[in-house]
């Protein structure tokens, strides 16, 4: 099957990472952004809940139905073969994607969470006992706290938890402090979905790997706004989701050092991931199909694919650059409204600026600015713990992509300002 290209606009400027962003280019890739939300043009800015998609993803997935839908690994027609060459050719682009070694160790996922779950109930099962240690950090998503609440619960472990600082970064001396014999597992946000803050992985996996303790990575925002070389950062596993970079829903990544996956027992059974099954004995499939019971989200792994040939196609060092600058503004423009505090301020951080608005709850501010067009995410994030950490029930947040303009941000300033007229 040929997966689309991105759109000419979309495609490396030859000038290279110097050239200018052509923003309104990339926008006309993006068929829902042109539409007006009562009767305003749409404004979405809340990127770190879901991002858009492009031409390209959309006519993937429908190319596929149209042309190709047939199940995978299974019959020995022609739509059978094509749809499992095109489902298996995606793992090979995001082996490049985040620079693994192995396209087995690409397993495919519903998602971030399905990835973490996987760790937990598989590899976790099997190595913490009563008394080990898993260590996160105050900042980390729901995905990346009850599955390790569960497994410790279920073995008698002790789930620790770095602080932060009140600019929103982990305090790292503290961290190296908590990391015992007994530590088997750490697992952080890389870039925190709440705060904006990115984690300096590379060192915590080291600190880590010191102890004997595995490193697992919840990625899901930082796969679409930082360059992610799992190599580089030695960690042992590494999920994110489709959905959060401009591919499908329901479909997402997990990837683990072949030798890690090798001795873990599966996760899920059923169709796919075994070699053969007789009441006696069941034997498994190998890496990676032996984590991949079941019909998976074929048409959602295809669209994922072809959101790494988007991404790829992109000047993506021009993308960051703009997507940079678009945080900056967020930054600068709502710190001049008054009554409002920021909550996520640390030295390293990105595309995510979150908020409270004296005297005025989140659930209000965001519906005020949705009357504008705009949407952004006002709640917990499903981060509590943090919420509870900085004694706020919720904030409003804004999260932009890279086919978010600075008019935009600028928009979100004079809401700001209409809201505080409507409740002042
Ligand atoms: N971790 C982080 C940091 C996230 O932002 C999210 C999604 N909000 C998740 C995990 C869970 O991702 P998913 O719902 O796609 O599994």
């Amino acid at each position: 099957m040929t997966v689309p290209k991105a759109s000419p606009a979309a495609r490396t400027d030859a000038r290279g990472a110097g050239a200018a962003f052509d923003v309104e280019a990339v926008r006309r890739d993006f068929p829902i952004l042109h539409q007006k939300v009562h009767g305003k043009p749409l404004i979405y800015l809340d990127n770190a809940a879901t991002t858009q998609k492009p031409r390209a993803v959309i006519d993937a997935t429908s190319r596929f139905y149209e042309h190709d839908n047939s199940n995978i690994h299974r019959g020995l027609h022609a739509l059978s073969e094509r749809a499992t060459a095109a489902y298996e050719g995606v793992r090979g682009k995001l082996r490049r994607l985040i620079n693994a070694e192995l396209d087995s160790e690409i397993v495919f996922t519903r998602g971030t969470t399905e990835g973490i779950n996987l760790v937990a109930q598989s590899l976790g099962r099997a190595i913490v006992g009563a008394g080990d240690e898993v260590v996160i950090s105050t900042m980390e998503h729901h995905s990346n706290i009850v599955p390790w609440q569960m497994l410790c619960e279920e073995k008698g472990a002790v789930l620790k938890v770095v602080p932060i600082n009140d600019a929103g970064e982990l305090l790292l001396e503290e961290y190296e402090t908590l990391l015992t014999s007994r530590t088997k597992i750490v697992s952080f946000v890389h870039l925190s979905n709440s705060l904006g803050t990115i984690n300096p992985i590379k060192r915590m996996a080291a600190a880590a790997r010191a102890h004997g303790a595995i490193v697992v990575v919840d990625g899901a925002q930082a796969i679409s706004h930082l360059p992610v070389d799992v190599r580089d950062l030695g960690v042992d596993f590494y999920a994110f989701s489709a959905h959060k970079m401009y591919g499908p829903t329901g479909t997402g990544v997990l990837y683990g050092r072949q030798a890690r996956l090798e001795a873990m027992p599966p996760y899920q059974g059923g169709g796919d991931m075994i070699s053969s099954v007789s009441f006696k004995k069941t034997t498994y499939n190998k890496v990676p199909q032996k984590f991949e019971a079941g019909t998976p989200n074929i048409a959602g792994v295809i669209g994922l694919g072809a959101a790494v040939d988007y991404l790829e196609a992109l000047n993506r060092p021009a993308a960051s650059a703009h997507e940079r600058a678009l945080m900056e503004r967020a930054i600068e423009v709502l710190t001049a409204v008054p009554g409002v505090r920021m909550i996520g301020t640390a030295r390293e951080k990105s595309s995510v600026v979150a908020f409270e608005l004296a005297g005025i709850h989140p659930h209000d501010v965001g519906s005020i600015l949705d009357q504008d067009g705009i949407a952004v995410r006002a709640g917990h994030h499903c981060t509590q713990p943090l919420m509870a950490r900085y004694q706020v029930p919720a904030t409003t947040r804004v999260s932009p992509a890279f086919y978010n303009t600075r008019e935009e941000i600028d928009a979100v300033g004079r809401g700001l300002h209409r809201v505080i007229e409507m409740f002042r």
